[in-house]
């Protein structure tokens, strides 16, 4: 077995685009597997073959394509002729000494000018691998099913599928901006848009030197997290710690969460411009914290004039952590820090800031320059995998 037949996802839809789509999907797959034995990688026939050097290095990058946007499901797959005896002989020896209680085969013609149709293929080949092995064969139970794909020229068999990442592939998206806090939410909120094609942009705002560096070492363990899925990452570092102050200096308490968060749209919006990104991108949720209803959602909006995007908005707590452990991002997100909009923060916000009130609350304030500033002094961390 020498090759990975890759299966894609949804592409099929994409009409027209669907060339592009794949291509980048290939292109993926050459970066996410480049340090390891695998020989060419191209698309045949609706599919993708990978070629592997032996069965061996199949573990590694099993581990590679399963994280790889745009795949539907993959195999390790054997490649024979067209010849049904050929065929048969082949799938025969790759079998092993496995002894299941019954079996199937489950043909697939990538070209239908194929003479035989799916079942007769399923009954010519089943027939002969029956006659060696003595298999009981069933057709809607089976504890083995073999699968076939007959292509032009040569046919694929292979005895399982792994899941594939779904989504689509990185790049196909579009670049979004996303902001990442240390939290548990945001980076559920980052894979949700990478998985949906987009390339994202992080963005943290960190309190150091007021603050220790916890939440920075979160956000980049976060990072180089997520950019084995994405690939490339880059995650910009906004000093806000001053800006808080100026903010408690002037602000009254309960206020302060919402211009917090609103100059760090202004923010994000500014660094996501440089960066060519169409939207800002945030892990809220509505009801969640007081920072978080509706009418401070539109509020803190208000500030940006960028698209936000919140692909949680409307899931539960619980529906997030699952997520957020099926990602590995959990164990990193709750090691304890002092998030920064904790600090100065009082115990109970305001759940309905008034555009009246906000807008004098900010009056107060230098906002251009506090944004300026903050941009200026950014530091910029580049993300790539494999490393
Ligand atoms: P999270 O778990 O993502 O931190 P949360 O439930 O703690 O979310 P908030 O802390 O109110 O909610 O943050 C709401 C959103 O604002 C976050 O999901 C994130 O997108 C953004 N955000 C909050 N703090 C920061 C930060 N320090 N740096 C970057 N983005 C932040
Ligand atoms: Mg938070």
């Amino acid at each position: 077995m020498t090759s990975i037949v890759v299966h894609v996802k949804e592409l099929a839809l994409k009409g027209k685009n669907r060339p592009w789509f794949v291509k980048l999907l290939v292109r993926n797959l050459r970066t996410a597997l480049a340090d390891l034995p695998v020989g060419s990688i191209r698309s045949v026939q609706g599919r993708i073959e990978i070629e592997i050097a032996s069965e061996s290095g199949w573990a590694d990058v099993r581990d590679r394509v399963r994280r790889v946007f745009g795949i539907a499901n993959f195999s390790v797959a054997g490649r024979a002729s067209l010849d049904f005896d050929e065929l048969a002989a082949a799938i025969v020896a790759d079998l092993g000494g496995i002894a299941p209680a019954s079996f199937r085969v489950r043909a697939r013609r990538s070209d239908k000018r194929f003479p035989l149709t799916s079942p007769q293929i399923e009954r010519e080949v089943g027939g002969r691998i029956k006659e060696v092995k003595g298999w009981h064969v069933d057709l809607v139970n089976a504890e083995l099913t073999i699968h076939l794909e007959m292509m032009g020229d040569h046919a694929f068999y292979y005895f399982g599928k792994e899941a594939g990442a779904g989504g689509l592939p990185t790049g196909t998206g579009g670049r979004v901006a996303c902001l990442l806090s240390g939290g548990i939410d945001s980076p559920v909120a980052a894979y949700r848009m990478m998985r949906r094609g987009c390339s994202v942009l992080f963005i943290h705002f960190h309190s150091y030197p007021i603050l220790s560096r916890a939440s920075q070492e979160k956000v980049r363990e976060i990072a180089t997290l997520l950019t084995t899925y994405q690939l490339r990452s880059r995650l910009v570092m906004v000093p806000f710690g001053e800006l808080q102050q100026q903010v408690l200096l002037a602000v009254p308490a309960e206020l302060r969460v919402v211009i917090y968060r609103r100059l760090m749209m202004r923010i994000a919006e500014k660094l996501a411009r440089a960066w060519r990104a169409r939207a800002l991108v945030t892990g809220e949720v509505i009801g969640q914290v007081a920072s978080q209803t509706l009418e401070n959602l539109t509020a803190i909006a208000a500030a940006a004039s960028l698209e936000i995007l919140r692909p949680l908005v409307g899931m539960d707590k619980d529906e997030i952590v699952e997520q957020a452990q099926r990602l590995g991002t959990y164990p990193i997100s709750i090691i304890p820090d002092q998030d920064c909009c904790q600090l100065f923060t009082p115990r109970h916000p305001a759940t309905r800031a008034r555009p009246e009130e906000i807008e004098r609350a900010e009056a107060a304030l230098p906002i251009a320059a506090m944004v300026d500033a903050a941009v200026a002094a950014v530091e910029v961390v580049e993300f790539r995998f494999p490393g």
